[in-house]
């Protein structure tokens, strides 16, 4: 027989939005049910030391804090499922969804919360040496490269962005671009052809990141050059993969407004989606900061709307009745 959960307060996602949304959608007595995913804690389950999350005077790892928000988030009251949504319907309330394991979920209000994954190359290299120097987070892991040469590959405006980050903690940054243009903003570009800290290195594909063994980690890049063919090496002791992230919202696509980059859409200043009732909080909303602490933040506003929400529609209800 198939098992079914039903909620007041149903979350897609066990990141800092998901988590920080059950913290408060627990704390508000709506007895939350959280569908963690596939990657349980979220993307800072992939990263060692996380030097930004406010509250911790020392490094911190981000395993070991995403834990600590489960911990808080089932003290309070929230539920914890492990299931992947494969299927939702948002068509009315409450709303349904079914989990890769067949048990269906329903809930009065749906707490978006699936992330934004940062797209690789795709190289072994890479894979081997992440979180050993190659990053896809300047904003994270800049810190960790304060005086050292590092490189950005990347044509976009997060490439641009990111390299420009840098240039706070670097005096050697190189771009890397397998196109003689970037596809940036016009200003964004300009911005990075002033700034002395930035190089930039045209027509070059990046063949593979460069292990110096031991605890050295990165240590240069292999460089193929588009037109000629010609390898060549790049000295660095970051390398940071800039090109673009992927919102995980393809569930969602024909059922609630996503914007041109897949990435769902909220009215300005509140988590509220196209669809009443459905809230999206975290990275799978904003390709602006996407970081833990306003991951956290949208995670809480989403609780707040979701509550809100529920509060007025009892209230219609209570109201129609008595009529
Ligand atoms: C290597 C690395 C290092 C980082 N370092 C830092 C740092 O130092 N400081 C910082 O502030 N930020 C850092 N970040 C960024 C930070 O991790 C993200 O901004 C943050 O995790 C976003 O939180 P989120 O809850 O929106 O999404 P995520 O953390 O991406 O969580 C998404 C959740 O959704 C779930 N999910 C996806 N699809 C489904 C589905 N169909 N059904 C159910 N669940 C689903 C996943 O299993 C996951 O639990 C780092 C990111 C990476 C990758």
């Amino acid at each position: 027989m198939t098992a079914t959960h039903s909620t007041r307060m149903l979350i897609l996602g066990s990141g800092p939005a998901g988590l920080s949304a059950a913290i408060y959608g627990a704390r508000a007595g709506l007895a939350p049910i959280v569908v963690q995913g596939i990657q349980p804690g979220g993307q800072l389950m992939t990263t060692t030391d996380v030097e930004n999350y406010p509250g911790f005077r020392e490094v911190i790892q981000g395993p070991w804090l995403m834990q600590e928000m489960q911990a808080q988030a089932e003290h309070v009251g929230a539920q914890m499922l492990w299931d992947t949504i494969v299927e939702v319907d948002v068509s009315q309330r409450p709303f349904r969804m079914v989990g890769d394991s067949g048990t269906v979920y329903v809930g009065d209000t749906l707490v978006i919360a699936t992330g934004a994954q940062a797209r690789w190359l795709g190289l072994d290299s890479e894979e081997l040496l992440k979180g050993k120097g190659v990053s896809a987070c300047a904003t994270c892991d800049g810190f960790f490269f304060r005086g050292k040469k590092v490189a950005v590959i990347g044509g976009g405006n997060t490439a641009v962005e990111e390299a420009l980050y840098l240039t706070n903690h670097s005096h050697d940054v190189t771009l890397i671009h397998r196109r003689d243009s970037l596809r940036a903003e016009k200003i964004l570009q300009q911005r990075l052809f002033a700034n002395d800290k930035i190089t930039t290195l045209w027509n070059k594909k990046v063949e593979r990141f460069i292990d110096g063994g031991g605890v050295a980690g990165l240590v240069g890049i292999e460089l193929k050059d588009m037109v000629t063919g010609e390898l060549s090496t790049l000295e660095v002791d970051g390398g940071f993969v800039a090109i673009g992230h992927h919102p995980a919202t393809e569930l969602f696509r024909g059922h609630i407004a996503l914007d041109q980059d897949n990435y769902i859409t909220v009215d300005k200043g509140t988590t509220r989606t196209s669809v009443p009732g459905v809230f999206a909080c975290g990275d799978v909303m904003d390709k602006h900061y996407r970081q833990a602490i306003t991951a956290a933040g949208t995670g809480c506003m989403a609780a707040l709307d979701a509550e809100r929400f529920l509060a007025e529609a009892d209230f219609e209800q209570v109201a129609e009745a008595a009529e």
